[in-house]
């Protein structure tokens, strides 16, 4: 009864919801190229570190491979487009963007026309960095070769000479057809990097969320090989695969304020030796909670370098007693730096350092602490023998200044402060507001 009950269900959706073929899903269905395809990223050099930015992780995956043979890499078919996909699979870049995955077929013919149709890609004449070269022969009439650019001029090469290669417009064809003789010519894609691309609840891979979704995960279930999807399949979370999923589909569609479905991936992060302030790490690679897809790859990490407030790092808490950031100039003998302005200081307890790129901070220009509103405190080390006239101006917050001379020195001019009200100590090295520890000083 159950089963009739959810039989009449799914002939109703059908009805009302026809099956959208497009000719390419139809040419798809009968292209030979759909059973060559190879992954051999586990042969791949993987010593290198992504950036972040699709266009150049792909080009810097591809280039970590230079010189790798077919031998090496172990493909057993012509590989030029394998290679493209197994080093944007490995430079984390989306399968919307290069379909790297089930639907990866190694084939140039392929790739070309579904990511035209499918994936955004944008034809282009004039190629930059991270757009795909494919080589089509006129004469033959057929998709050649494929590359990955790396300039206007410049691509590297998987299949090249047997090889991972640079090239330059010199491709030869099996029937001696070349670019050279002008019977090949080029073509070039520019992957959509920048668009957002799978999206959920769309298992036709349309582009959008619709309820013919709902049609083709019915399809799916009936025949997963003549309906593939790379969506997950058990939308309702009950552990089945079944009916109740499309059914899940179809309201999430039709009450899409219900929100069943979300309209962003959820990354979780596998766990990994995180970077910290001075060390090198890695960052785990991750996951949507909701779809599964793999959004990025583990990858090495930089060094997060200190982030610091007010002179503590609010990562690891070290200390860094001397203010950073503030404008500093050359004086003309040479001999020495000149404080003249706040710069990129947010302290809030500005602390002149003695010593600035070798040499010693000798001076304070006249107006150089002009309107700063975030500093609070000031200090002033002994190796500051000049400060001008008006050197601190109308500092709303200021409230102290400590100076490490014990009294007033000669070459400061004799209205240095005239034109603030914060109280001045002399014979203090440091703002003891600032808790650092003597050891810091
Ligand atoms: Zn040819
Ligand atoms: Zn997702
Ligand atoms: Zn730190």
């Amino acid at each position: 009864m159950k089963k009739r009950g959810a039989a009449v269900l799914l002939a109703a959706i059908l009805l009302f919801l026809p099956f959208r073929a497009t000719a390419l899903e139809i040419w798809e269905a009968f292209d030979p190229d759909f059973l060559f395809s190879e992954t051999k990223t586990e042969n791949f050099n993987t010593d290198f570190t992504l950036s972040g930015h699709p266009a150049e992780d792909l080009i810097t995956v591809a280039l970590a491979q230079s010189g790798k043979t077919t031998n090496q890499l172990g493909y057993t078919e012509a590989w030029c487009a394998d290679f493209v996909n197994d080093c944007a699979k490995l430079a984390g870049i989306d399968k919307g963007v290069i379909p790297w995955s089930y639907s990866a077929r190694g084939s140039c013919t392929y790739l070309y026309d579904y990511m035209l149709n499918r994936c955004a890609a944008e034809q282009v004449t004039n190629p930059k960095r991270g757009d795909l070269v494919f080589y089509y022969c006129t004469v033959c009439e057929t998709f050649r070769h494929i590359g990955i650019m790396q300039s206007a001029t410049l691509s590297v090469e998987g299949n090249y000479g047997g090889r991972v290669n640079a090239a330059v417009t010199t491709y030869n064809d099996p029937r001696g057809h070349s670019v050279k003789s002008g019977d090949v010519i080029r073509l070039f894609l520019r992957p959509s990097y920048s668009l957002p691309t799978v999206v959920h609840g769309d298992t036709d891979g349309s582009g959008v969320f619709d309820e013919a979704d709902a049609a083709y995960l019915l399809r799916t279930l009936l025949a997963p090989e003549r309906y593939p999807t790379d969506h997950k399949i058990d939308l309702n979370g009950d552990g089945e695969e079944d009916v109740q999923d499309a059914l899940f589909l179809l309201r999430a569609a039709l009450f899409p304020e219900e929100g069943a479905i979300p309209a962003k991936h959820l990354p979780v992060f596998a766990d990994a030796d995180a970077p910290t302030c001075t060390e090198a790490g890695e960052i785990g690679e991750s996951h949507c909670s909701f779809c599964g897809q793999l959004l990025s790859v583990r990858r090495k990490a930089d060094p997060l370098g200190h982030d610091f407030v007010n002179h503590v790092c609010t990562r690891c808490h070290e200390v860094r007693p001397e203010s950073v950031g503030l404008e500093m100039k050359l004086n003309d003998e040479k001999t020495g730096y000149t404080v003249c302005g706040i710069g990129e200081c947010a302290d809030a307890d500005v602390v002149i350092p003695s010593v600035f790129e070798g040499l010693p901070v000798t001076a304070i220009s006249l107006f150089a602490f002009e309107n700063v509103p975030s500093m609070k405190t000031l200090t002033i080390p002994l190796s500051v023998t000049e400060v001008g006239a008006g050197a601190i101006f109308q500092c709303s917050s200021l409230t102290a200044i400590y100076c490490a001379a014990p009294s007033l020195p000669d070459g400061w001019s004799p209205h240095w402060a005239e034109y603030t009200s914060a109280e001045i100590f002399w014979g203090m090295d440091k703002p003891p507001s600032l808790n650092f520890g003597e050891e810091h000083f």
